[in-house]
């Protein structure tokens, strides 16, 4: 199971046409192209895309340094507008996924 963590990761990505074979692999980050290893990687989770004949799934990965800026940023935006997570946002699954995968990039 060690995709768990990272399926909840629910940052924002790049429209899947924009994106190099390379990216739409995982073998480079899916925002700046940089060529990723094993440990400088993040991966952002299974992601399902429609495509005519049906659903395919891609698996987009990142380097840390995008993976902290688009996930600092979504967290910044996401708890401006989220009642829930002014409130308390231990009872918002996003505000938490959020929360997770800035601690995923900075790991
Ligand atoms: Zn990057
Ligand atoms: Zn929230």
């Amino acid at each position: 199971m060690s995709t768990a963590v990272s399926d909840l990761l629910p940052l924002p990505l790049p429209e899947f046409h924009t994106l190099s074979q390379d990216q739409a692999r995982g073998s480079t980050c899916v925002w700046d192209g940089v060529g990723l290893s094993p440990e400088t990687a993040v991966d952002l989770g299974e992601r399902s895309l429609r495509r005519v004949g049906g659903q395919t799934s891609w698996f987009p990965r990142a380097c840390r340094r995008c993976a902290l800026e688009q996930a600092m940023n979504a967290l910044v935006a996401h708890s401006q507008e989220c009642e829930q997570c002014v409130d308390d946002q231990n009872l918002c699954p996003e505000g938490l996924g959020l929360v997770r995968a800035v601690r995923a990039a900075r790991r």
